[in-house]
């Protein structure tokens, strides 16, 4: 059975909100989907959003019929004020918090308030975010704590009764793997290898085992160590297949 409130997910084109997009297609009659042009270096990121709704909707015809609009939101403005590493010509490094220099202040906390005030509108009770305590960013709007109290706040200023939904928060990026395949078999698992997009670096035309990516980056370099553990674990025959 699935639930008619429907979702509103936060979604990037990447690896992590792919598979929150494929979690949500399982449980709501209705999906539609939120993508944030903030001034990314990298139109890449959005442009993979177009392809894998697109596959989406060629590969999993129970899904097809739920998966609704896509509203992309132009944040131009707050790229501007949170300008970091993702968004300035600035090389990633750790700041004097431990944060990495990719981190944009309070991201999550922004788009979470437009994504509730799109869900208002559009009648949707769910978010939906690809949010992870495990990958070792550190990034602390990514923590279940700031998303309760986001939620609160929400529900509060917006006379709402939303749910902020993560439900990658406590698994690991070689779980996340592992939950693709549990929710759409190796199909999922191909589309997210060939049109999820990851790299901070924009790089499209080199193809890894996990994807397309620079290799070096710290996303490619979380992305590939995940990829990595869940072969290691789950996959013996495709190991073998990949000869590493
Ligand atoms: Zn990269």
């Amino acid at each position: 059975m699935t639930d008619p409130a429907g979702a509103l997910v936060l979604f990037s084109g990447g690896q992590d909100s792919t598979v929150c997009l494929a979690w949500a297609l399982d449980r709501y009659e209705r999906v539609e989907t939120v993508g944030f042009d903030y001034g990314q270096r990298h139109s890449v990121e959005l442009q993979a959003r177009g392809a894998v709704r697109e596959r989406i909707t060629d590969r999993f015809p129970a899904w097809a019929p739920r998966l609704g609009e896509d509203h992309v939101l132009e944040m131009r403005g707050f790229g501007a004020v949170a300008a970091s590493a993702l968004t300035a010509d600035r090389a990633i490094e750790m700041t004097d918090k431990g944060l990495p220099s990719t981190f944009v202040p309070g991201r999550n906390l922004v788009f979470l308030a437009y994504a509730a005030a799109l869900a208002d509108r559009r009648g949707l009770k769910s978010l939906v975010g690809g949010m992870c305590e495990t990958d070792f960013s550190g990034y602390p709007d990514c923590r279940r704590e700031t998303l309760d109290a986001m939620e609160r706040a929400l529900n509060l200023g917006m006379a709402q009764d939303f749910r902020v939904e993560t439900p990658l928060m406590r698994i690991t990026k070689a779980d996340i793997w592992a939950l693709a395949q549990g929710l759409g078999g190796e199909a999922l698992v191909e589309l997210i290898l060939e049109e999820s997009h990851t790299c901070y670096q924009g790089v499209r035309d080199v193809r890894h085992p996990w994807g397309y990516g620079c290799g070096t980056c710290p996303a490619c370099e979380l992305r590939a160590r995940g990829w990595e553990g869940w072969v290691a674990q789950n996959r013996p025959t495709l190991r073998a297949a990949s000869g590493s």
